[in-house]
């Protein structure tokens, strides 16, 4: 299991090249939508002359297909996309290269990041890097398997509603959400723009803090960016950790109720104190999340008409025809369902009774946190309903795939720092995650409690 730090020795012409050759090896299980070979051979070859220099010199990664980033298209895994050549790099990217770290290629993802299992793809499914006939979970699902695989030490995800925990989860990776604005969204394309954060997926919890540090801080260029205040930290004494009842129910796989109730007793043993809680919101909050996020959704798809970005129709007659036949051919179902739904419960006639009602329950939700954190360092919940599950099981029935996400959207409705930990296995040797949800700001303690404690890797 290469870490950031097995690779520090090598040049890193050896690592990009290493790296690169893994990735086509494993091709597929259709991770990555591109490589940017010749960019990142030229950019190793500046680490080797001592021309770039810094904290991850000559580590390779990869980063999602909705980051901006040079060296292939930009293409958010859907077809209005198809050719978009970035103009600018997502400020994420730019600040690690800025500490010598190379892009190697652009990770599979559900168009535009709808989607819970990267089968939304319009350029095919990936596989999970542990059975290849389940899903890889997502809407991250490429980047997640690219790090359990070990072709690369880490991998940028994004996460608008459980996109690099629930994937992490179910390929036995670590996944980590920030607080709502440490890192900058600048460069990244915009699914829902309350609730998206960006983050990583990593082998280690020591990498996932070196790379979050790199990429956290305030930036002119997105005005929801918070100065910089993480600085990776040691566990210190023991700690208050609350089990959310409401995500352990009988709903919840038998298995992965099982491996939670283990983490607990990890947990106990370690002297930590460990209390059942309740927060009876939870169960609305697939409910907030599933109004609130399509209207935003509607809003920032807007802009892909056919004419400013990406794709456009040809053989058009009228302006009305180019913008519908663009988008049309351009979007994937999801796509469409979302602009649809987001669109009706923004209507004048419906506003109140769905947009705003949800806004006012996730100001309850977040009070209920808030509350909570009053008395608990943590709290603790399964990351996800279930291991990964079956390539086409849920494809035909949305609500079934939008439950996978039951557990993690709370923490983006609420804004808090949010991580997936790989903590055992189901009967049939599928990952299985717990989640640990921290009061905003609190990230770099989150992190050194979870590197206190481990998972199974
Ligand atoms: N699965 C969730 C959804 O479909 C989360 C997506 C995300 O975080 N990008 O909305």
């Amino acid at each position: 299991m290469p870490t950031i730090s097995d690779l520090q020795s090598n040049t890193a012409r050896q690592n990009v090249e290493d790296a690169i050759k893994k990735a086509k090896e494993n091709d597929d299980y259709h991770a990555l939508l591109s490589i940017t070979e010749k960019r990142a051979l030229e950019r190793a070859d500046a680490v080797d002359s001592g021309e770039v220099t810094g904290r991850l010199a000559g580590i390779p990664f990869v980063v999602k297909d909705n980051y901006l980033a040079y060296g292939a298209p930009t293409t958010a895994a859907a077809r209005i996309l198809e050719n978009f050549n970035a103009p600018l790099q997502a400020t994420a990217v730019e600040k690690l290269e800025a500490e010598g770290a190379i892009c190697i290629g652009k990770a599979n993802l559900d168009a535009f990041a709808h989607g819970g299992s990267t089968e939304n793809s319009a350029f095919g499914p990936t596989k999970n890097a542990i059975d290849p006939t389940k899903v890889a979970g997502g809407s991250s699902g490429g980047s997640a398997v690219v790090t359990a695989l070990d072709i690369v030490p880490f991998a940028l995800g994004s996460d608008t509603g459980g996109s690099i925990r629930q994937p992490a989860s179910f390929n036995g990776v670590y996944g980590i959400k920030p607080t709502y604005g440490m890192v900058s969204r600048y460069g990244v394309v915009a699914m829902a723009s309350s609730t998206d954060v960006m983050g990583c997926f990593t082998k280690t919890v020591e990498d996932a803090e070196l790379v979050m540090s790199v990429m956290a801080g305030r930036d002119e260029k997105d005005m929801t960016t918070l100065a910089d205040y993480f600085h990776s930290t040691e566990a210190e004494g023991t700690y208050k950790i609350g089990v959310v009842k409401e995500t352990l129910t009988n709903d919840v796989d038998e298995s992965v109720r099982k491996v939670t109730n283990e983490y607990v007793q990890k947990l106990k043993q370690a002297g930590h104190t460990v209390e059942e809680v309740s927060l009876p919101l939870v169960k609305f909050s697939l409910a907030m999340y599933y109004i609130i996020v399509p209207a935003e959704v509607s809003s920032n798809l807007a802009r892909y008409d056919g004419v400013r970005f990406g794709r456009r129709a040809e053989n058009v007659k009228t302006l009305a025809e180019l913008y519908g036949r663009s988008r049309d051919e351009g979007f994937v179902t999801e796509n469409k369902r979302r602009i649809m739904i987001g669109s009706y419960v923004l209507s004048s006639g419906y506003f109140d009774a769905y947009y705003l009602k949800a806004q006012k329950a996730r100001t309850l939700l977040i009070q209920q946190f808030d509350e909570l954190f009053k008395q608990y360092d943590f709290l603790l919940t399964p990351t996800a309903p279930t291991p990964a599950f079956g390539m086409g099981e849920n494809v035909e029935d949305p609500i079934k795939m939008y439950l996978s996400d039951a557990m993690t959207v709370p923490a983006n409705l609420t804004g808090m720092p949010a991580m997936s930990i790989p903590a055992g296995v189901s009967p049939d040797g599928l990952p299985i995650g717990v989640q640990l949800v921290a009061p905003r700001k609190d990230d770099a303690k989150m992190l050194a409690f979870a590197k206190s404690v481990g998972g199974v890797v």
